[in-house]
Formats: structure tokens, C-alpha cells, sequence
């Protein structure tokens, strides 16, 4: 029972272990979907702002090339600048994210501007981009790195193109500037979460603009992260992870490289911030699942402790039955037996005279009843003691025993020093053989007795017999004729046998 006990305890572990597998697969599995949803949205954003700032760089381009294109036609005469001050204002209201427009002559110095008021140095031939196109014979637009603007200190990023005399020399430089503000509020509009980061990247790894803004970040140079030195280089798109160095939060972002301006848009939302819903979602259906196999797990416990508690009992109560019935044969053999010699007792006796005759009855047969008397068995007793007696008994008990042995007889102690046999089948001569014999057996025990005549113990025996079915119903005249023929026998001298007369 203790093996079924730790079966069902063995398939409530499987329980469990599978369970626990389940869920831990379906928890991976909407992780999964987690991190690929956040990766579609990270990658969606990175698309859409991508062609945001396409889109106005590629007008601060066509702005800038007109201008340029206007000033070299024209030239840079004092005449001709004031035609191109009006063309420069009325252009003004196209582009809203333009901080600045300036041409600066030959040698850095401010030619016209569309706001005037310039703060500061008006020359600008230090400043990053002249230096380029300085250098640069291209006359593509050039992003430059983010700068603080002269006109109002506001940080700007540059778009700029390089203008030439009609001898193709060196003419100055036409100069867009944008303002990172401008840019910062359309960014902060988007939903990215509270550690969320959006970035625009020079093709060369400057950091032109950075939501959320930290001055100090404007302008470094991350051409050493792994999106420049790794994914840029396999691919124009895609998903990485990493632990920010502005601000060390681990975010997965979408990275987007433009393909006309080589700027990179990078979308980021913080892991843990993204993972959040999932995460509680997670928590809930953990709790949710122990809870409830712990139920199932403790009342299925409880109900096969129960079971095997109950087949214990039962089991041990059959045992108990088991042992009262052996206890009970053990007590009903020893009610039929005589405890001095072992014979079957009156009681039994009682019972099995009826039985026996019956089927005597039944079967057609005789049935013999022998009464054996101990002769002078009370001088034995007085002289050789009681406990002699005892002995003596057992011995003529035990003789008697053998001598019937084999046939269905039954032997019993009629009471005191007197023994009684039933013979079934038996008629009247093949009892005084039977008797003879006893007799005979007796004797040859030799058991001496100074005190009779005979030396020996010796024993008196009365036969009455008769057809089972005369006897039946009549079995206490059986038992009085085989006692009368017992009284003749003593009568005649002991040491015999005497057959009853009477019939039935
Ligand atoms: P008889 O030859 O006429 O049968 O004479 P008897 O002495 O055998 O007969 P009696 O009936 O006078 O004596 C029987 C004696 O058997 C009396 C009693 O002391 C003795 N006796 C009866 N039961 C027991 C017993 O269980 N143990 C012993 N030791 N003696 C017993
Ligand atoms: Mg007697
Ligand atoms: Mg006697």
C-alpha cells in the first residue's frame, strides 16, 4: 500500500514538474512576443523619424543649394547682395525649424544672414564647416557637427555648401543652421517611456541631436559603440541591445541609416521599463499557478494520505480478523479437548455421537460405541498418588489412541477413568475385535499396579452396537447398553470386553 501511497505522490510531482514546465514555456514564449513587439515599434518609430529628418534636411538642401546657386550667379557684389537679402526673407517661412541662414565671403566674414543681429564673432572662417568646404571642392551639402548658434546661443546643426567664383575658386561658404529645440520637441512628443532615448547620428558617429537633451552629450563622438563598429557595417537597419554610456540603463533600440544624408536614427526604450507589462503579467500568473497547484498538491496530499490510512486500517483489521479466527479454532479445539490427555472431550463427544449416527443412517451402515473403564484404578491412585494417576491415564489414553488409529473413530475421555469410542461402519464382531485388540494393547503397556490382580492396568470394556438408522434419535440407549455391558464385563472379572443384548 505504501508503494500505491508513493505512486500517487510520484504522479503528483510529474504534475507539478509539468506544469511548472508549461508555464515556464509560456512565460518564455510571451517574453518573446514582448521583445519582438517592442522591436517592431522601436524599428516602426526609427522609420518614421528617419523620413521626418529626411524631410527637413532635404529642404534645408534645396534651400541652401537656390541660395548658393542665386549667389553665384549673381555674385557677391555690394549691387547684387541686396537682391539676394529679399529672395533669402521671402524664403523665410518655408522651413519652421530654421534657426539661421547666413553666406559668409571668401574669408569667413558675414555677407548677408536672414536674421542680422549676430552675437559675437561675425566671422566665421574658424567654424567647422567653412574649414570643410574650405578644403572641400564638392559642392554637396555637408552636415556638420552641432554648434551654439551666434545668433540667439541656441545649439543648431549645420547644413552648409561650399560657393565658388565663375573661375571655380573658393567663394565663401552658404550656411543652414537648424535648431536642435525644434527637432527635441517633435522627438518628446513620442511615447518611449520614461528611460526612453532618440538619437540622430552623423554618418561619421557625432551626436547631432539626443532626446532626452543633456548638453554635454551634444557632439560626442560614439563612431567606437558597437552600432558603428559592428551593425552599421552589416546592415543600414535593424535591433541590437546595450548598456547606454550616457546614462548606463540597458535598452534595445532600432537603428535606421539615411540613405541620402548617412545620418543614423536611433529609437531606444529602457529593457526594464519595456519589459514591465510582461514582467507583472508574469508575476500574476506565476502567483495564480502556484496557488493553485498548491491546492491541488496539498488536497491531493491529503486524499492519499487518507486513502493509504484507510487501506492501512482495513489491512490491519483483516489481520486482526485473521489472528481472532486462528485464536478461535486454537480455543474451539481446546473446548473439544481433554487438556490430561488430549482426547476429544465429553462436549465433543456429545456432538459427534448424533453426527456420526446420522450418517451411519444415511449410508446404511452399523455403528459401534465401545465404554472403557480403568480397572482398580482408585487403588492405583491411592497408592502410587494422583499425579501416577495422571500418568497412568495418559498412557492408556494413548494406547487407546493407536489401537483405532487409521480408522474413522473417535476416541474421548467419557470422564474420570473412563474413555468412550465412537465406531462408525462398524458392527457388533468387527467392534469386539476392535475391543480385543484394545485390550491385548493395553496389557502389552505393562504399566504396573501391585494392587490388582492382574499386576497390570488393566481395562474393562462394554460394546453396544446397531444399525445407524435404529440408532438414530436413540443414541443415549447406545451409550446405557454399552454401559451395562460394561457393568457385566466388570462383573465378569474385569480385564474384558461384554456385548450389550439389547437391541433396537
Ligand atoms: P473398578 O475396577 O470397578 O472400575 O474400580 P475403580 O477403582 O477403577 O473405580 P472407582 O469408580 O471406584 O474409582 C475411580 C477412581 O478414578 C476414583 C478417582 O480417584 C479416580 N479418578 C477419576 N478421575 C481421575 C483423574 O483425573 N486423575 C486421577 N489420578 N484419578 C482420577
Ligand atoms: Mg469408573
Ligand atoms: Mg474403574
Amino acid at each position: 500500500m505504501k508503494k500505491e501511497f508513493f505512486i500517487g505522490l510520484t504522479i503528483l510531482a510529474v504534475v507539478f514538474f509539468v506544469m511548472s514546465i508549461i508555464l515556464s514555456i509560456n512565460i518564455w514564449i510571451t517574453r518573446v512576443q514582448t521583445i519582438n513587439d517592442l522591436n517592431t515599434n522601436v524599428s516602426n518609430l526609427s522609420h518614421t523619424l528617419n523620413l521626418y529628418s529626411e524631410g527637413i534636411i532635404r529642404q534645408g538642401e534645396m534651400f541652401i543649394d537656390d541660395l548658393s546657386d542665386i549667389t553665384e550667379i549673381y555674385g557677391e557684389e555690394k549691387n547684387n547682395i541686396t537682391n539676394i537679402r529679399k529672395i533669402l526673407t521671402s524664403q523665410n517661412e518655408l522651413l519652421e525649424q530654421i534657426n539661421n541662414v547666413v553666406i559668409y565671403d571668401v574669408n569667413g566674414n558675414k555677407l548677408i544672414a536672414l536674421h542680422e543681429r549676430i552675437y559675437g564673432r561675425v566671422n566665421s572662417a574658424d567654424r567647422f564647416f567653412f574649414v570643410y568646404h574650405q578644403n572641400n571642392t564638392s559642392k554637396k551639402i555637408f552636415i556638420g557637427p552641432p554648434v551654439v548658434s551666434r545668433t540667439n546661443g541656441k545649439w543648431v546643426i549645420t547644413i552648409s555648401r561650399r560657393l565658388e567664383d565663375h573661375q571655380g575658386r573658393f567663394a565663401g561658404v552658404a550656411v543652414l543652421t537648424l535648431s536642435i529645440e525644434n527637432f527635441l520637441e517633435a522627438f518628446g512628443k513620442i511615447d518611449i517611456g520614461h528611460a526612453g532615448a532618440i538619437a540622430l547620428t552623423s554618418e561619421s558617429g557625432i551626436l547631432l541631436i539626443r532626446y532626452p537633451f543633456d548638453e554635454k552629450n551634444i557632439g560626442r563622438v560614439i563612431s567606437d559603440s558597437p552600432l558603428f563598429t559592428t551593425y552599421l557595417k552589416n546592415s543600414d537597419s535593424g535591433t541590437a541591445r546595450s548598456v547606454s554610456r550616457f546614462d548606463n540603463i540597458q535598452r534595445m533600440y532600432a537603428f535606421q541609416k539615411n540613405k541620402r544624408y548617412g545620418f543614423v536614427t536611433t529609437v531606444a526604450v529602457s529593457l526594464d521599463e519595456g519589459m514591465l507589462p510582461w514582467k507583472k503579467q508574469s508575476e500574476i500568473l506565476i502567483v495564480i499557478v502556484v496557488f493553485l497547484m498548491g491546492g491541488a498538491i496539498t488536497s491531493g496530499y491529503f486524499l492519499l494520505r487518507d486513502i493509504y490510512q484507510r487501506a492501512r486500517s482495513h489491512h490491519e483489521l483483516s489481520k486482526t480478523t485473521e489472528s481472532l479466527m486462528t485464536a478461535n479454532k486454537k480455543l474451539s479445539a481446546m473446548a473439544a479437548e481433554d487438556s490430561l490427555t488430549g482426547l476429544a472431550n465429553r462436549r465433543k463427544f456429545d456432538e459427534a455421537l448424533p453426527h456420526e449416527v446420522l450418517q451411519c443412517a444415511v449410508n446404511n451402515h452399523s455403528i459401534s460405541l465401545m465404554l472403557i473403564d480403568i480397572d482398580y484404578f482408585k487403588k492405583y491412585n491411592d497408592n502410587y498418588g494422583h499425579l501416577a494417576g495422571d500418568d497412568c491415564l495418559r498412557q492408556v489414553a494413548t494406547s487407546i489412541k493407536k489401537t483405532v488409529k487409521g480408522s474413522s473413530a473417535l476416541v474421548a475421555r467419557y470422564g474420570g477413568e473412563e474413555f468412550v469410542v465412537i465406531l462408525p461402519a462398524t458392527d457388533l464382531i468387527a467392534a469386539e475385535k476392535e475391543a480385543q485388540k484394545l485390550i491385548q494393547n493395553i496389557c502389552q503397556e505393562n504399566i504396573c499396579h501391585e494392587y490388582s490382580p492382574f499386576g497390570i492396568v488393566t481395562v474393562s470394556i462394554g460394546i453396544a452396537s446397531g444399525h445407524g438408522l435404529a440408532v438414530k434419535g436413540k443414541e443415549r440407549k447406545l451409550i446405557e447398553f454399552a454401559d451395562d455391558a460394561l457393568y457385566r464385563a466388570k462383573y465378569a472379572g474385569r480385564n474384558g470386553f461384554f456385548s450389550s443384548t439389547h437391541l433396537f
